[in-house]
């Protein structure tokens, strides 16, 4: 009887050029193997768009990247999930209902807003910012979003991460007393209208739990422990620790830092320990790559070589990713924008 990896080249072999399997750099090493695509979400999502010729596209990876390949794709191809259940906890931190009481506030100033929706983020979210004018950004190009939103003479409402907020605010140089928290279990977010007034950006207070694991008292010890080894972190850290490593940047930016780094070094990764562990495994013997700890996403971890063999076997209807016509359409305003910048 043949295993599950082989069961399932074999079905690739079957459906040839007819299916299209995208895997995020989160997922582990045996799913991974099988994707046509491997990559972080601004590179899948463009992935996604550019083979119109898949009539099924099998999104490895959390619900809202595979919304966002839904909403990019074609008519007559089908997106599938092999775990429908992989959600992510910061794209629920945001909901259009209170997005939208946010908007009201930050309109009552009088002063004009655009949205910035980082793509970690429900699909109605994305065509709430769409209808409002505004782009979504990954974590690779949300500089040059804020920056085509500040270039308008607009102030920027970021959802729905607090971190990479405020970390991309700094990256382009305004300074912090110029970027306010929203906090949408407080009262008008917890500010007045004055201080939303004074700020060029209002970040919505919401978090990844893989990344804000990491600490400032990691990187000390780090410095203590390993001082020749450079330190790169993803910027859903807080902003202390992008601070005080010596890099931050998305997954595809890591991946070129570690690239780049000098035989013999050694590089310590806060990311999510999947990333790290294949470029451990990649780079060994030249480059010695660690993680400030180990973090999991518990969600990237629901697929697995098992539930994706099923899926290719089976097609199970409650697999397919469907996004309604209306916000797909608004949606997709949003995800094109990012995609021109
Ligand atoms: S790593 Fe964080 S942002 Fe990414 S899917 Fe997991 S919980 Fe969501």
């Amino acid at each position: 009887m043949p295993n599950a990896n082989e069961q399932i080249e074999e079905l690739r072999r079957q459906w040839g050029r007819r299916l299209f399997i995208l895997g995020h750099l989160y997922q582990r090493a045996s799913v991974l193997r099988h994707a046509d695509a491997v990559g972080d979400s601004l590179e899948l999502a463009r992935q996604a768009a550019a083979r119109p010729e898949a009539e099924r596209i099998v999104f490895c990876g959390v619900r809202f990247m595979a919304e966002s390949a839904a909403i990019l794709s074609h008519g007559g191809q089908t997106v599938y999930m092999p775990e429908t259940a992989a959600g992510c906890p910061m794209a629920d931190m945001a909901t259009v209902e209170a997005a939208e009481r946010a908007w009201q506030f930050l309109a009552a100033t009088g002063d004009a807003w655009l949205p910035v929706v980082y793509v970690n983020s429900s699909a109605d979210l994305k065509a709430w910012c769409g209808r409002r004018g505004g782009s979504a950004c990954t974590s690779s190009n949300a500089a040059r979003v804020m920056q085509w939103a500040l270039a308008q003479r607009r102030r920027v409402l970021f959802l729905p991460d607090e971190h990479l907020g405020v970390n991309t605010a700094r990256d382009l140089g305004i300074p912090d007393e110029r970027v306010a928290r929203f906090d949408p279990r407080l009262p008008d977010g917890g500010l007045t209208p004055a201080a939303a007034r004074s700020a060029q950006i209002v970040v919505w207070k919401g978090f990844c739990i893989v990344h804000i694991a990491f600490t400032a008292d990691q990187i000390r010890r780090v410095r203590e422990q390993l001082p020749a080894a450079k330190i790169i972190v993803h910027p859903e850290t807080p902003a202390e620790v992008a601070r005080l490593a010596d890099a931050h940047g998305s997954t595809s930016q890591i991946i070129r830092y570690v690239a780049a780094a000098p035989a013999g070094s050694t590089v310590v990764i806060g990311t999510e320990i999947n990333l790290i562990e294949r470029l451990a495994e990649e780079y060994r013997g030249r480059v010695a790559v660690k993680a400030l700890r180990p973090s999991v996403c518990a969600n990237m971890a629901k697929t697995n070589e098992q539930n994706l063999l099923e899926l290719l076997q089976r097609w199970p209807p409650d697999r397919v990713v469907r996004v309604p016509a209306e916000i797909a359409a608004d949606a997709r305003r949003a995800l094109e924008r990012m995609l021109s910048l």
